[in-house]
């Protein structure tokens, strides 16, 4: 079948409205910024997006999250289920992102705030000094929320395997391996990161003796938290959906994983690595 399996109703999500989601959007063209949320079409941005902005910490539960994409909408490398855009000379850097970022962040006063970016192999330093501009400037300009990130002493740290080891060169760009992600991940941990977090698709054409494998590698470099989510196909350019997950399994692979010491496990069709981040560090951190 060239088009893969249906989609089944449980995944199909309404598109996105209110006035906290128009509001994200407005103020994202106006400072020139970019969300994953968008970029990799994800189908939870009006669940994400619909909180109500402004929400408290204490609220938590009804602040809206966002996962801003820093150093441009545009990757050097090319996984294939992925849809940003991809180029091997991708625009310079803007200098005005790591501002107004902080600035998109005061204004919503979101609960929680995921940070990630493109790959950009095209910079000497990986783009590491425009990230770290970026948190000192959040830090600056949003005392209050830092107040409470520093009380809690809390830093998440997430890093995707996004698949199993045997489908990884197939489905991540070829410069990114198993390994190296869980060296990436046992790194972060040693350097005293308080939780590492990473994700795994399903649906791509795995079995469960690796994804078995995968999670056992995943413990013994002590990573706390993994999500599992169905894989979608964003566009034909991308790679073909093996199978659709049916919700049952997916409750299955969070047994498994809790029972395997994981400190919290999220896994449902509609899981993304981002989803409900807020919730996570509300629930299992600050308290
Ligand atoms: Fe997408 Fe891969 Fe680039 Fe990440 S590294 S943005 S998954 S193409
Ligand atoms: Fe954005 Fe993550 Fe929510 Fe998707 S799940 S809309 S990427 S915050």
């Amino acid at each position: 079948n060239a088009k893969g399996p249906r989609l089944p109703a449980y995944l199909k999500t309404s598109i996105p409205t209110g006035a906290s989601f128009s509001k994200i959007k407005k103020d994202l063209r106006g400072l020139k910024l970019h969300t994953v949320c968008e970029e990799a079409r994800c189908p939870n941005i009006g669940d994400c997006w619909g909180g109500k902005p402004g929400a408290t910490e204490a609220e938590g539960k009804s602040a809206a999250t966002a996962t801003i994409m820093l150093m441009g909408d545009t990757c050097t490398r090319g996984c294939r289920f992925c849809s940003v855009k991809t180029s091997r000379a991708p625009p310079p850097l803007d200098p005005h992102e790591p501002e107004n970022t902080a600035e998109a962040i005061s204004r919503w006063g979101l609960g929680y705030i995921v940070l990630t970016s493109v790959d950009r192999d095209d910079l000497a330093d990986g783009g590491c000094r425009h990230f770290a501009e970026t948190i000192q400037k959040i830090k600056q300009k949003c005392a209050i929320t830092m107040k409470v990130v520093a009380r809690s002493g809390l830093d998440v740290y997430a890093h995707n395997i996004e698949t199993v080891e045997a489908l990884t060169p197939f489905v991540r760009d070829r410069r990114a391996t198993f390994r190296q992600s869980l060296s990436v991940l046992q790194r972060a941990k040693q350097e005293g990161v308080r939780v590492t977090k990473t994700s795994i698709m399903l649906g791509v054409g795995e079995n469960s003796e690796q994804v078995l494998d995968a999670l056992k590698e995943l413990r013994k470099v002590d990573v706390d938290v993994v999500t599992f989510g169905q894989y979608m196909r964003p566009t034909k350019r991308h790679m073909k959906v093996d199978r659709y997950v049916e919700p049952a399994e997916f409750d299955r692979w969070k047994q498994i994983a809790e029972d395997m010491g994981f400190l919290y496990v999220a896994s449902g069709p509609l899981v993304r690595s981002s989803y409900k981040a807020g919730e996570f560090y509300i629930e299992n951190v600050l308290r």
